[in-house]
């Protein structure tokens, strides 16, 4: 494939899919999105401290060669104002596997996120954001070592879906007039409207995922968390299509809660996987009070968005929250942050979050030394109290240092592995 652009290079080989799984070369070409606002910074710094790791773990054999695709204002700046070019999607698809920095949303003038473009546009459906604890990292909780979840947000639909209609708009008028006259509803005039779309099949397929994880990487609890009790058809059909999923297709290593009291005295048989489920407003409590309770999560688009951030404040904060959105095949990594303009450019902000997006991105292809490897190094050098700003707030006693400076200290630990 030609690009305008895009300079596809010419030594590494594409990621490719065989029989339904991925197929990664020793020298794979990954693409990314440096973003906007402090991704250049962030980006810079990770992709030193990723190819330190790959080089460390696995000597001249892998490589990983970059490949820079682009969003937001560095393609404006490229393609004539386009934020968002065809040939980036064409790309993100033919690579398989990318990673971005944070992306600015102009406010207002109908511009969509372009982080919810990207998701919607090429059906990355399931947005993943492991949150761990790692010794050393500021936290309220007095057990934070006890967190570790992975959450599975539904990408696609829910009330990101766009479906909205302006109080007093022609739409808005045509919408409220049916709901009134043919559905009976009652509600005030000249309320803004908006619709909640979920559907068996988007339920599903991330329910699927989410269970398919939990089976590869040897979870035994997976919650469906909703708000089912108050909103029926939508959140509450969440949750049901969740069992019929779990139930129906992986019946040999599920019990669900009321099987594991009816039928194993409360006690979940070795090898199987608890199916659960819990009301979206008392998650958020248990997550502070019991998190060991839980390892993985899956859940509609908005309360995934609101839970990811609470559970990642729980232990460090946004700075440091990995994320991805994945469909079957394709994958986008991703800072779980914004683009903080305010710190654009002045190499300040904490890398962590591309940094662990990428650790997530090295575990995806099966290089998990590297990302081993990156794990400790973060570790030691948190363990020193060399931290960014951020950490720095939290951590008396501690040496700041800049976005590259806490590259550099992490690459000093990978080249040393004690
Ligand atoms: P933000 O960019 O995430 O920044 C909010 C605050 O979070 C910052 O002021 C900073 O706090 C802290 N922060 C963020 N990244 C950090 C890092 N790497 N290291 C340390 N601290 C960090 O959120 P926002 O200001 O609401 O949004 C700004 C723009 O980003 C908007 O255009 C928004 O649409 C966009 N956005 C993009 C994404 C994405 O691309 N995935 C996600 C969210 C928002 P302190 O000021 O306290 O230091």
């Amino acid at each position: 494939m030609s690009y305008q652009h895009i300079k596809v290079p010419q030594n590494g080989e594409k990621i490719s899919v065989k029989n339904g799984r991925l197929v990664v070369p020793e020298q794979p070409i990954l693409g990314f999105v440096e973003g906007d606002g402090i991704g250049a910074d962030i980006t810079s710094a990770a992709l030193r401290v990723w190819d330190a790791a790959v080089a460390t773990a696995y000597g001249a054999r892998r490589k990983v060669h970059w490949c820079e695709l682009y969003m937001g204002e560095k393609a404006a700046g490229l393609y004539q104002g386009d934020y968002f070019p065809e040939e980036t999607i064409a790309a993100l698809r033919d690579l398989l596997v990318s990673i971005k920095g944070p992306l600015t949303t102009p406010i207002g003038g109908g511009f969509r996120s372009l982080n919810v473009s990207l998701r919607q546009k090429m059906d990355l459906y399931a947005c993943v954001r492991p949150v761990r604890y790692f010794a050393g990292v500021p936290s309220p909780l007095r057990k934070p070592e006890e967190v570790d979840v992975v959450i599975f947000r539904e990408n696609t639909e829910d009330v990101y879906a766009g479906l909205e209609y302006r109080s007093g708009s022609e739409e808005n008028q045509k919408l409220a007039k049916f709901l009134r006259e043919e559905l009976h509803a009652e509600f005030v005039e000249g309320a803004g409207l908006g619709v909640k779309p979920i559907s068996a099949f988007g339920s599903k397929r991330l329910v699927r995922k989410a269970i398919q994880y939990a089976i590869e990487h040897g979870k035994s609890t997976v919650t469906l968390v909703h708000k089912g009790n108050i909103m029926k058809f939508t959140e509450g059909a969440f949750r049901n299509w969740g069992y019929e999923v779990a139930t129906q297709e992986f019946r040999e290593v599920i019990v669900t809660e009321e099987e594991l009291w009816e039928h194993h005295d409360g006690k979940l048989p070795s090898g199987k996987i608890l199916l659960n489920d819990r009301i979206a407003d008392i998650m958020f409590q248990l997550l502070q009070l019991r998190p060991a309770e839980f390892e993985v999560l899956a859940t509609t688009n908005l309360n995934g968005d609101y839970l990811s951030d609470a559970l990642a404040a729980e232990v460090g904060g946004v700075g440091i929250a990995p994320g991805a959105n994945i469909a079957d095949h394709i994958a986008v990594f991703e800072a779980t942050h914004g683009t903080a303009p305010k710190y654009a450019n002045q190499n300040k902000v904490n890398p962590s979050s591309l940094l662990f997006s990428g650790v997530m991105m090295l575990e995806y292809i099966g290089w998990r030394e590297a990302a081993e490897l990156i794990n400790r190094a973060f570790i030691q050098v948190l363990a020193e109290k060399t931290v960014t700003y951020d950490f720095a707030r939290l951590l008396p006693g501690a040496t700041t240092v800049s976005t590259s400076g806490f590259a550099d200290a992490l690459i000093a630990k990978i080249n040393s592995p004690r």
